[in-house]
């Protein structure tokens, strides 16, 4: 038997695993997944077979018997970037493609966790709001289980690629006329009154799948950790995972450090930025954020109170960067490394790059930049960056003319 506590990181109050609750009862704040790691035997995390999220079950919260509900989710690839690293001046980066999940995005791995939560709770249905990636996610692993899914996204506001998933895995999608954090709003109203098991990153079991990213980057290396993670920042579960799961490591005495966290946000949606670098421990919410990176166009991150524990407490950064820096390291991602991400992904490396520009990254850091979807998730917005194709007649002469 797994024991783990559900406690509030802000009174500390707790909860029963058989409780559906997503923030404290008491103080609103956020949930978290506390083991007690004296009871953990490191050998059965370093030594661990398997592939993926599932092989690190010794750390997530379920008896040894429990039956995931899987769609092999985890074990992407980590990628040595040595074109990208010399074009900004720098030794060692790593990315991670998070877009090679099953969906095409990390939110896969939160889902495993969080549907297998929702079996063994006996829910009726499940139910998210989400910029895209989210539902897309849900909505597989719903039909693997054949749960009821409600997906509210915001109108006109999610890639194509995202909702032609959510539509074709069933999920019953509801196009909201407000953006993501009213999307969020009504959808958890909607989870406690009509007993939905709401999947947003709010939910604390979504973060202990996500948290194995870690896990995967540290066993790569040889369970030498890197001096910095970089990724982008949306309601901001995923920062707030890896960054547990790195403190995991250290508390089991299998890493020595936790890497610098270091958050990016798009220019139009920064709240936890503003916040950061006020020395705010709260953030101003902002009510119309805007960025051609949909899936980090938050205004209000539900999980911001761990995000800005988890840059802080391990020395990293938070820092924006515009649409423009972002489809500049979309393309060099592309180009220099065959790596496509979508949007919101090559965030991570256009703050990097702004980083060194600005002196904030030392040169021979090993850095790890998170690639948190893929390339198709978006195909419209790529056609428009990218020069059109050039229609030509079916002559040799003609075709060999224009490759001048
Ligand atoms: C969900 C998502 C994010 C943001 O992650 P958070 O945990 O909300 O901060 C970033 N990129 C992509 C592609 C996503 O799907
Ligand atoms: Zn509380």
């Amino acid at each position: 038997m797994r024991e783990y506590e559900v406690e509030c990181i802000r009174c500390g109050a707790r909860y029963s695993k058989d409780d559906i609750v997503y923030t404290c009862r008491k103080c609103d704040g956020l949930l978290d997944i506390k083991y007690d790691y004296s009871e953990i035997d490191t050998e059965r995390v370093v030594k661990a077979k398997g592939e993926g999220v599932w092989k690190y079950r010794v750390l997530l919260p379920f008896d040894q018997e429990t039956k995931p509900v899987t769609i092999n989710e985890g074990n992407t690839p980590l990628y040595r970037c040595d074109r990208l690293a010399k074009s900004i001046g720098i030794d060692d980066l790593w990315v991670k493609h998070e877009g090679l999940n099953p969906s095409g995005s990390f939110k896969d791995r939160g889902m495993t966790v969080g549907v297998t939560k929702a079996v063994e709770l006996g829910v009726k249905g499940v139910a998210c709001a989400s910029t895209g990636n989210t539902s897309a996610s849900l909505a597989i692993f719903a039909a693997k289980v054949g749960f009821p899914c409600y997906v509210l996204l915001p109108k006109g506001k999610v890639a194509l690629g995202k909702v032609a998933q959510a539509m074709m895995h069933g999920a019953k999608v509801f196009s909201l006329k407000g953006n993501f954090d009213d999307a969020l709003r009504v959808v958890r109203v909607l989870c406690e009154e009509e007993k939905l098991y709401l999947l947003n990153s709010v939910n604390p079991y979504r973060l202990e799948g996500q948290k194995t990213i870690a896990f995967e980057v540290a066993e790569k290396l040889d369970w030498e950790v890197p001096d910095r993670v970089i990724l982008p920042v949306g309601n901001a579960g995923n920062i707030s995972a890896i960054f547990k799961g790195f403190s995991e490591l250290k508390t089991l005495g299998i890493a020595d450090s936790v890497p610098k966290m270091t958050g990016i946000q798009a220019e139009g949606a920064k709240p936890i930025v503003n916040a950061f670098k006020e020395g705010n421990s709260e953030i101003i919410p902002e009510d119309k954020p805007e960025t051609i990176a949909s899936a980090i166009r938050i205004g209000n991150p539900v999980n911001a109170a761990k995000a800005l524990t988890a840059i802080r407490d391990s020395g990293g950064v938070a820092e924006s960067v515009t649409d423009d820096e972002i489809t500049e390291a979309q393309l060099m991602l592309a180009r220099l490394e065959g790596i496509g991400v979508e949007p919101a992904s090559a965030a991570s490396f256009a703050g990097l790059k702004k980083l060194v520009q600005m002196g904030e990254i030392e040169r021979d850091e090993r850095i790890v930049c998170i690639t948190t979807g893929h390339l198709l998730k978006d195909p419209e917005r790529v056609i428009r960056i990218c020069e059109p194709p050039k229609e030509v007649d079916a002559d040799v002469d003609v075709v060999r003319e224009m490759l001048k």
